[in-house]
């Protein structure tokens, strides 16, 4: 079975086909400046060179025609005909309170995805966009849709509530979401697997680090908690952004300096973060090389990372009552051992405790605890797209 993954955002789509007998990916690409001048798809499929077609797309629709021109193209196609794919999952950011789970895309779902737009204005549109170009390319074919808010659908009332009137809950959905859902659940179902033991028996704490990062506790195969919130900004500080802070800091600000509610936003969505805190980049390989030359400022960013990261890591073990694994997976979870390191330092009371030599590895599926750890401490690389594939091979299997 082939199943086309699909990633729409605003003026870009990423593409992979898998071929989900060997859980390969046959190709994948990224189609860039959609409806803006100069867009161009960017294809690579596997063992071969990348190609770059540069041809106007007006829209989503031409975007697609031209990803399946170029899947089926005799000489850096890798299928026959459009007639092979048998199904495309979509990523789909925010489901709402509507979603726990995949489904298969119908009329209702499309009304209930546009309806959650409202808790997502810049990323559910163009998924829904993505959707539509899909079912007019290629008529015919099921879709499904995967969110990234499903997983963490199983938080108890008192871990997604905030403390604000209920009655803004009830009319305009104020309560925890959290992102990166995709990740975490995928990341936590390899990490059973590595263990060798069922993941309903297990307590696990997943670290998504990259641009954005989340961290979510999975009690017996389930979220129970996670550090984003109603929107991506809350939890450890990321990137650009805040994380979670005091909320009177933004009243504060808004009147100290004059702020409109889009300066706020872009202040804590853009400008903060390690970016903010070290004036230097958003990027830790960038701040590791200005610690290198001495910026003190870079130094307490990452120190203040890390810091953001291990109280998660405290806080969930306590929810979970204990802890079997800690995950890093995503750009620094995956890539940045140092980060890793201050991270976990001081956590040997929980029965963390991890091999230098061994942690000094980047993106490869390795557990990097000491034989006599109690908590094993597991680099998982993230692969989104292929939980989207099995997600819509499996509903599409059961219809
Ligand atoms: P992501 O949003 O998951 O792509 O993660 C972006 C972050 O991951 C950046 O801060 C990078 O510094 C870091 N990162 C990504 N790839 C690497 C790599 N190969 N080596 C070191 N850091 C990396």
């Amino acid at each position: 079975m082939k199943i086309l993954v699909i990633n729409a955002g605003s003026s870009s789509l990423k593409y992979q086909l898998f071929d989900m007998d060997k859980e390969e990916v046959l190709a994948k690409g990224l189609c860039e400046r959609i409806g803006i001048e100069g867009s161009q798809l960017k294809h690579r499929p596997k063992d071969r060179d990348m190609v770059i077609i540069s041809k106007p797309m007006n829209n989503h629709g031409d975007a697609i025609r031209m990803v399946i021109d170029a899947l089926i193209d005799p000489e850096h196609g890798v299928i026959e005909s459009m007639s092979e794919i048998s199904a495309v999952g979509h990523r789909i950011v925010h489901g709402g309170e509507a979603f726990s789970q995949s489904v298969i895309v119908d009329e209702q779902v499309m009304r209930v995805v546009s309806e959650c737009s409202d808790l997502a204005p810049l990323h559910n549109p163009p998924n829904i966009i993505g959707i539509k170009a899909c079912q007019e390319v290629m008529p015919g074919v099921p879709m499904v849709g995967v969110f990234d808010t499903a997983f963490h659908q199983t938080m108890p009332p008192y871990a997604y509530l905030y403390a604000l009137p209920y009655s803004l809950y009830e009319k305009h959905k104020i309560r925890k979401y959290g992102f990166h859902g995709t990740s975490h659940k995928y990341v936590a179902q390899r990490a059973a697997v590595m263990m060798g033991k069922p993941i309903e028996d297990l307590k696990i704490i997943t670290c998504h680090l990259g641009n954005g990062s989340s961290i979510t506790a999975v009690k017996n195969g389930k979220s129970v908690d996670t550090s984003m919130g109603f929107t991506p900004l809350a939890g450890v500080c990321m990137g650009t952004r805040s994380g979670t802070i005091d909320p009177a800091i933004i009243t504060f600000l808004m009147e100290k300096e004059n702020l409109s509610y889009k300066e706020i936003n872009d202040l804590l969505n853009k400008e903060s973060g390690v970016l903010g805190v070290s004036g230097v980049s958003s990027d830790f390989r960038d701040l590791d090389e200005a610690v290198e030359a001495g910026n003190q400022r870079a130094k307490l960013a990452l120190e203040l990372f890390a810091y953001s990261v291990k109280k998660y890591i405290g806080q969930y073990a306590a929810v979970m009552g204990g802890v079997d694994a800690v995950v890093f997976t995503a750009g620094i979870g995956e890539n940045n051992p140092d980060m890793r390191k201050r991270i976990v330092e001081g956590l040997e009371f929980l029965g963390i405790k991890i091999d230098l030599e061994k942690n000094n590895i980047k993106g490869k599926e390795i557990d990097i605890s000491t034989p006599d750890a109690t908590v094993k401490t597991l680099v998982i690389p993230t692969n989104e797209e292929l939980m989207i594939a099995l997600e819509t091979k499996r509903l599409v299997e059961a219809q």
